[in-house]
Formats: structure tokens, sequence, C-alpha cells
């Protein structure tokens, strides 16, 4: 969402006519006691320790981060082998690099992935509820080449489980899998111009290139909060369900829980999907709220499978890019998707569509321009463009039309929840897109449940962890499991995350490289890593539908393994020029969004409150689709400008 605000450079002009006044008069809100509001909710949350507030799921905490999915024990003998490809990673990422290169005729390759199935955040994920809020028709990737029908316009965790095992029948990917294996280092060997990758089941392998794709989302984190340690009751982290304890399955049934009283602490995404199931399960549930999320109407369907059948080629495409069009506001004739995210994206531009001034007004600027100091000094398109911006003022039109979508959000929170004081305190107050938005229709009634208690911490979040329970503000809530939806690392060591360390060139480790803040070329190369691939939103595209930009980046990667098979190379390395220019322009386009983020409750989408302090750790700032398209010219142009291929 960072992109979010780079729309000034795309809105079209030559929209109705209307006064600004209109849009900001009779809307049953004060936008300035809002905006102080907002500011208050966001000041409360800020603090120093920004990512220092979780702990590593190392040590003592690793049994976090052991698969409950697979039969302990497995074994199997170490490998040696020389392959062409090492994929790391066997999520969609993973998975759609390995189809991409088998479509271009490289079979040679081998998906290390630590789980005991393809899947990545899919397979971890498997928590009670869990389900993407994408629509289905864009989130599943190589839809037109598998002929799935997705079930319901959103999809489930056991579907799309289901889903990466038809990717994986469709392109034979098991026979190319080492599962239920780590990589625990990767070392480049400039003698051998080769990847030296070792793994936790003593495999030896040389690999002529390496493609990370370990996951944007992949290491659960915990709070740092005093006493995680002395807890006696059962506990886990939400992306690795305890089944065998709670009973059920990913579609509820909690049957395990019925004389259980059970705190869940966090109120993302995730929290918002399992909270229901909890609730209908639990004797008790404490559900210990930090800040709450947006909750707006899911509103979920069945596919109607003569529509499926009758998309023309080529659909999957158009709609994806219609999806994601709409998200940064660039101009489209229709809106296909057409639900709660569009309608959000819809509502946040329309109000500036509805401002743009006409033609004439804009003839009218140029001709006058030579009367005016910044023509000269800005020149005749960037004058006239100012003049344009100044005339809509569109960040408060955005803001303005957010404040409604907003009073909406918090409105559905007053007449879903009977208690007032715990409507009051599930509502929401920031932008839509400070957090990532929610979208459920059984959240907010589950706090109608005699047996749901929502203990708001006011962004605080909780005081102490007890050898029985959960401490707030001087009252022990005494239970018999802890469930951390406490989320995942973002913005800390690329390597910590990965899980695995990689030195390049002369021994430089990527931790060292990136010390001071990212440094790519179009988010895949890094210059001193030859061969390595990066998969990722970071200096990269960034979608909401996150499996289109996996599905960009495979094709480029695959672009550039065969251009390099064709001439021959077999070193790739970006050049110092090219990088250099790529992080001057992700720096250039940060600064498009960082106002946005600054105004935001901190979490993981404004590096926890600590805005730009590298700005170069960015995604792209002009949004995906500009990104796309960049990438896209890069490729026919053919030449791999800004690559040294030897
Ligand atoms: P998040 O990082 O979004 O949420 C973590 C939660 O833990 C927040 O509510 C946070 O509060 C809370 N928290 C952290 N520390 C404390 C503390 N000390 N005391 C109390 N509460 C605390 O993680 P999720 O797993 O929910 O979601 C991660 C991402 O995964 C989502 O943003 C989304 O991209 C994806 N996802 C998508 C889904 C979908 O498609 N519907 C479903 C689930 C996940 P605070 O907000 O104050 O930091």
């Amino acid at each position: 969402m960072f992109y979010l605000l780079s729309v000034r450079e795309k809105v079209t002009f030559g929209g109705t006519m209307a006064e600004a006044t209109d849009t900001f008069t009779n809307l049953g809100f004060d936008p300035d006691a809002l905006r102080n509001k907002y500011r208050e909710e966001r000041d409360k949350r800020l603090r120093q320790d920004g990512n220092d507030q979780y702990i590593e799921v190392k040590g003592d905490f690793s049994r976090y981060v052991d698969d409950p999915y697979v039969e302990p024990g497995f074994s199997r003998e170490s490998i040696d082998a020389e392959i062409e490809v090492i994929i790391i990673g066997g999520g969609f990422g993973g998975m759609l690099a390995a189809a991409r290169l088998r479509e271009i005729g490289i079979d040679d390759f081998r998906i290390i992935e630590k789980g005991g199935d393809f899947g990545g955040t899919w397979y971890w994920n498997r928590y009670p509820g869990a389900s993407c809020d994408i629509e289905s028709y864009v989130y599943f990737p190589l839809l037109e080449k598998t002929d799935f029908v997705p079930k319901q316009k959103y999809t489930n965790a056991p579907e799309t489980l289901e889903y990466c095992g038809v990717i994986a029948e469709k392109y034979s990917l098991h026979e190319n899998a080492l599962l239920q294996t780590e990589v625990i280092a990767t070392e480049w060997d400039e003698e051998s111009g080769r990847w030296k990758v070792s793994t936790n089941r003593a495999d030896n392998i040389s690999a002529k290139y390496v493609v990370h794709s370990n996951g944007p989302l992949n290491r659960p984190k915990l709070p740092a909060i005093r006493g995680i340690n002395d807890y006696k009751g059962h506990t886990f982290h939400t992306s690795r369900w305890d089944y065998a304890y709670t009973g059920g399955d990913s579609h509820g049934n909690l049957s395990g829980l019925a004389d259980k009283k059970v705190a869940i602490i966090g109120t993302g995404a995730t929290a918002v999907q399992c909270v229901p199931h909890l609730g209908a399960a639990a004797k008790e549930l404490y559900v210990f709220q930090r800040t709450p999320s947006s909750i707006d109407v899911r509103n979920n369907q069945a596919t109607d499978p003569n529509w499926m059948a009758s998309q023309q080629n080529g659909w999957q495409d158009e709609r994806r890019k219609n999806f994601e069009s709409l998200m940064v506001g660039a101009p489209v004739k229709e809106d296909l998707v057409n639900d709660g995210w569009t309608e959000a994206f819809r509502n946040l531009f329309s109000g500036v569509r509805d401002l743009a001034p006409s033609k004439w007004r804009i003839g009218l600027w140029a001709l006058l321009g030579p009367l005016n100091r910044d023509f000269y000094r800005l020149g005749f398109k960037q004058y006239v463009t100012k003049k344009v911006t100044d005339y809509m003022d569109l960040s408060r039109q955005m803001e303005i039309a957010d404040f409604k979508k907003m009073e909406g959000i918090r409105a559905r929170a007053d007449e879903v929840v009977n208690d007032k004081d715990t409507a009051e305190a599930l509502k929401p107050y920031y932008r839509q897109f400070c957090k990532r938005p929610c979208f459920h229709d059984e959240y907010l009634s589950t706090f109608n449940r005699a047996n749901v208690t929502l203990v708001h911490t006011d962004g605080r979040g909780i005081d102490e962890i007890t050898e029985n329970g959960v401490i707030f503000e001087g009252t022990e809530y005494e239970v018999d499991c802890i469930i951390f939806a406490t989320g995942f690392e973002v913005g800390t060591d690329y390597s910590r995350r990965a899980g695995y360390q990689i030195r390049g060139v002369d021994g430089k480790s990527i931790s060292e490289k990136w010390a001071d803040g990212l440094s790519t070329f179009h988010g895949m190369h890094s210059r001193g890593f030859p061969n390595a691939f990066f998969f990722g939103p970071a200096q990269s595209g960034f979608t909401a539908t996150y499996t289109y930009s996996l599905d960009e980046q495979s094709v480029h990667l695959a672009h550039i393994l065969g251009k390099a098979r064709e001439r021959g190379a077999n070193r790739i390395e970006a050049s110092e020029r090219a990088e250099t220019e790529w992080v001057k322009t992700i720096i250039e386009k940060a600064r498009l969004t960082a106002d946005f983020q600054e105004k935001c409750t901190p979490g993981y989408y404004n590096n926890e409150g600590n805005v730009n302090t590298k700005p170069q750790n960015n995604t792209y700032g002009g949004g995906p689709i500009e990104f796309f398209s960049l990438m896209e010219k890069w490729r026919e142009q053919g030449n791999l400008d800004g690559l040294e291929l030897t």
C-alpha cells in the first residue's frame, strides 16, 4: 500500500466539473475532529522500540515454528548434486518460478521447502476460518492453464492447498522437490561460478542459479512481553495451529475447546478470521486487542461455472490488471471484480475524478502561464501539472473519502455489536489503508456471545504473562491456552527472516550488504550476489494480489535465464550503475507516500511507525501496474540492460 498516494500522477482529466466546496460540506462529521482523533490514536501507539518489541522464534521459542502438519521423525539420505537452478521456497513464488522454467525447457531444478508439501503461506496458515479475501479468480495464478474452477468468489485455505497440488501435478513439481528440508546457508564460489547450498539434511548441492522465494510473511513473531516463557498452559502461534489440542480443522468445529478458557492476542487479519470459530467453540474466550482492524462486508458467493466457462482467452490477466489498476486509481472502463476492495478504492478516487478540471480550464492555465513566475521556474509541463493538482487538492479529497468510508465501518460496529463500550472499542480510528483492511461477516457479532470478552488494551498491549494467564491493568485472566495472532516479521534483517545466510563475492553476506538499507536492481538482483534472484515485494511492485507479483517475477526470471542460455552466459550480475539508479528511483518514489505513512497508526505497513528511516526499503512507489509495464518494456528491449553477462 506504500504506493497509494502516487495516484497524483495517474488521475485522468476531463470529468464533470463540481465545486470543491460541495465535497467538504454536509459531511455528517467534523474532519478536523477526526484528524485530531487519528493523531491521538497514532501517538498513543508510537514507541521507540519499533520491531524490537518482538522476539525472534529461536532458542526457547523455536517450538513455535515446529511443523504440526507432518509426522515427526522424517529422515532421508543426504544428496550430493550439481543442479542448474535451486529454488528456495515451495510457496506460490517457488512453484511459479518452477512452472515458468519448465515452460522454457529448463528442467534441471530443485525446489527446497521446509514444510511437508507445497503451499507456503497456505501450508502453514491452516487456522480455523483461514481464507483469502482477494477474489479467487484473480488470486489463483495460472487458472487459464489449469482450468480449475474455484468454488467461491473468496476461497479458503483447504481449497488453496488443493490448488497448490493441482499446479504441482500439472508441472510435475513433486519429482523436483526436496521437502521437509531447510536451507541453512548459500555461498558463492567464484572459482567454480556456482552457489554452494547447504541444508539441515546435510545435502551438498552446487547450483548455477539460486532463486530466493522464502516468503515475505514467513517468520512468526512473538511479543517480547514479560513472563512470556513462564506460562504453563498450552500455547501456539496461529501459523502452526494445534488441531490435536483444539480439535476440528480449517473449517472450524473446535470441539476440543468446549471446556477450555482461551486467550487470543492480536486482532489483525488472522485473528479476525479465527475468532468467530474460537468464540463458537471455547468455554470462554478473551480477545486481547491493541488496535482494532477495519471490518468491512465480505459477501462471499458461489462461482457460476457457466460464467467461468464463458471467459475469453486472456481473461485472468485482464481481470488482475483491472483489479490492480483500480487499487492505484488508474482509469478502467469497468470494475470487473466489484467487491469491498475495489469499492474502497473507487470511493477514494471518485471524489478526485469529479473534481477534475475541464479541458478549457487547463487550456486557460496554459495560455495565461507566461504571466506567472512559476511558469518559467517549473517549465510548461510541470507548471500545468502543479495548477491542476493545486486545483483538485487531491490529498484532501482522498482524505474526506476515506473519512466517509471509515465512518461507515465504525457505524457497522455500532449496528452489529450490542454492548456500547465493546462496539466503541472495536472502532478503528485511522485511514483505511494504514492497516490491512479486513472483510468479514461474523467477526463483529462474535462479541455478542456471552462467552466472549474483548479486552481492549487501548494501544498498549498486554502487560504481562504469568504461569496461569495474561495480565492487563492489574487483572489476571486465567486461561488454559494462549494463542498468538501477533503476525510475522517484516522489517527485520533479511537473513533472519529467511532463516539462512547468503554469502556472495568475497564472502560478503547479504546482511552486511543491506545493513544500511536495501540495494537491488529491479528488486531481483543485488550486485556482489551473481546468479542469485530475489523474489518478494522489496524494491519491486507490490500488489494486493500478491500471487500476481510472484507470477510477474517468475516470468521475468524465466526471460533472463532463457536469454542467458541463448548467449551461453554463466554469470549474471547487476551492474553498479543500474543498481545505483534503481535505488535512487525507489527513494524518489517513496517520497510520494511518506506523508501518508507518517500519519498512520503503527504496524508493519509503516515499519512500526518508523517511516522512511531507510526509504530504499520500500516497494516501488509508482505502484505495481507501472512496475510491471516497466519490466515488460525492459524485457522487450531484449538486451538485459543493467545486467552484466559473462
Ligand atoms: P498482523 O501483524 O496484521 O497482526 C498482529 C496483531 O497482533 C495486531 O493486531 C497487533 O496489534 C497485535 N499485537 C502485537 N503485539 C501485541 C501485544 N503486545 N499485545 C496485544 N496485541 C499485540 O498479523 P496477521 O497474522 O493478523 O496478518 C498478517 C498479514 O497476513 C495480513 O496483514 C495480511 O496481509 C495477511 N493475511 C491475509 C488474510 C486475508 O486474505 N484475509 C488473512 C490473514 C492474514 P497492533 O495492530 O496494535 O500492532
